[in-house]
C-alpha cells in the first residue's frame, strides 16, 4: 500500500452500544458501551461485548462499567480507553487505513459545554485530526431516511438505554427537544423487580434484559410468547426455572412506556401548528434500541392519532446519519456542530 487513503469516521456514542461507521464501508463497529477494569490494579481487562458478558459475573475485583451515563460522558478516561481501543480495532481487525481522521460524534441535545468538550477531547485523542459534533436525534433522522434539510418540521423520537431523545427538527436542526431518562435500562430493572416481586425469583440484569427483547411486547392485539428463565428462589436460596410470558411483564414494560408517550404528546402540544401538519402528514419516526419492543408503533399510534415510522436500523441510526452528514459537510452545514 503506496498511499494513505483518508477515510471520515463516524462514532455514536451511547450508553448502551458504541458504534462507528467508515465512509465507504458502512457500520465496523457495534459494541456494548462497557468497560472492565481490575479494581486493584486499575488495568482494563476487557471491552465490549467481552465486558459486558462478565457483568454480574465477575469476582468483586473486577468491575464491569458503563462509562457514558444518560448518553453523557460520566468517566472520562474510560471513555477515552474504550473509544481508542475500538479506532485502534479499525486499523488492527479491519484494516482501514487512515492517518489521522475526521471524525464526527452524535451528542444529545442540550448538553453542557463542559460535556461537548469531553466528547470532543476523547474524539481528538483516540486519533482524530478533525472532530465534528451533532445532535443524535438530527443524526437519527439522517440515518432513517428522513429530509431534514428542507423546511418540513418531522419529529424524531429515539428510545435508547438511559434517556429517550424526543426532537422535533426543521431546516436541518432541532427545534424543539426533550430528554426523557427514562429508557431501555429501566425497563430491564423494572422486569427484574417484578420477577422478584410476583415470583420471588432473583434474576442477573442481562435476563431481564433477554426476556425484554426476546417476548417483551406493549399493547394489544400482539401474540405471547414465552421463555423460560433462571434465578434464585427469595426464599429458600435455591436455584430455580421458571416460565415467563409476554402477557406476564406487558404491564411492567408498558408501565415504562408511559412517560415517553407522555414527553411526546407533550412536545406535540407545544410544536407550532405548521410543524405539526407536517408531522401529521410524514409520521413520527421512531429510532433507538428500545423502540423495537413489539407493539410500541400501535400503542403510539392510538396515543397521539399519528402514524408512527419503525426504520429498519434502529440501532445503527444515529452512526449511520452522523457519517452521512459528515460525507456531506457542505450540504448538512445547518446540522454539524463544528469544534475547534
Ligand atoms: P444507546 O443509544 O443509549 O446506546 P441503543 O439505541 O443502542 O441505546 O439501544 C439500547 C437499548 O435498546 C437497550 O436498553 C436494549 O436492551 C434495547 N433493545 C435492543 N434490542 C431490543 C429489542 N429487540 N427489543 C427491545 N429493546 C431492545
Ligand atoms: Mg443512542
Amino acid at each position: 500500500m503506496s498511499r494513505m487513503l483518508s477515510h471520515d469516521v463516524a462514532v455514536d456514542l451511547g450508553t448502551a452500544n458504541t458504534l462507528v461507521a467508515i465512509d465507504g464501508r458502512g457500520v465496523v463497529i457495534n459494541e456494548p458501551s462497557v468497560v472492565a477494569t481490575n479494581k486493584k490494579t486499575n488495568q482494563v481487562i476487557a471491552i465490549g461485548k467481552d465486558a459486558k458478558l462478565m457483568v454480574g459475573r465477575t469476582p468483586k475485583s473486577i468491575i464491569a462499567m458503563q462509562p457514558l451515563v444518560d448518553g453523557v460522558v460520566s468517566d472520562y478516561e474510560v471513555t477515552e480507553h474504550m473509544l481508542r481501543n475500538f479506532v485502534d480495532r479499525l486499523h488492527r481487525v479491519h484494516r482501514v487505513l487512515f492517518q489521522r481522521p475526521r471524525m464526527i460524534v452524535g451528542l444529545p441535545c442540550g448538553v453542557t459545554e463542559v460535556e461537548k468538550r469531553a466528547v470532543e477531547e476523547a474524539a481528538k485523542s483516540s486519533g482524530a485530526r478533525r472532530v465534528y459534533l451533532i445532535e443524535e436525534p438530527v443524526a437519527a433522522a439522517i440515518g432513517t431516511g428522513v429530509d431534514v434539510l428542507g423546511e418540513r418540521g418531522s419529529m424524531i423520537v429515539d428510545i435508547g438505554g438511559g434517556t429517550t431523545e424526543i426532537a422535533v427538527i426543521a431546516n436541518g436542526s432541532p427545534v424543539m427537544t426533550k430528554s426523557v431518562r427514562i429508557a431501555g435500562d429501566e425497563m430491564n430493572d423494572a422486569i427484574r423487580q417484578f420477577v422478584r416481586e410476583e415470583y420471588g425469583l432473583q434474576i442477573g440484569e442481562r435476563t431481564a434484559e433477554d426476556i425484554k427483547t426476546t417476548i417483551g411486547i406493549v399493547g394489544g392485539n400482539n401474540k405471547s410468547r414465552s421463555m423460560s428463565i433462571r434465578g434464585r428462589n427469595v426464599v429458600n436460596g435455591l436455584p430455580q426455572e421458571i416460565e415467563v410470558t409476554s402477557d406476564m411483564v406487558k404491564g411492567t414494560i408498558g408501565k415504562q412506556l408511559r412517560p415517553i408517550i407522555e414527553s411526546v404528546k407533550g412536545v406535540l402540544d407545544e410544536t407550532p401548528p405548521e410543524l405539526i401538519s407536517d408531522i401529521m402528514q410524514d409520521g413520527i419516526h421512531m429510532a433507538g434500541g428500545g423502540s423495537l419492543i413489539v407493539g410500541i408503533d400501535r400503542l403510539l399510534r392510538s396515543e397521539t392519532h399519528i402514524d408512527v415510522n419503525m426504520p429498519k436500523n434502529a440501532l445503527t441510526a444515529v452512526v449511520e446519519g452522523a457519517s452521512i452528514a459528515l460525507a456531506n459537510p457542505m450540504q448538512y452545514r445547518s446540522s454539524l456542530i463544528y469544534t475547534e
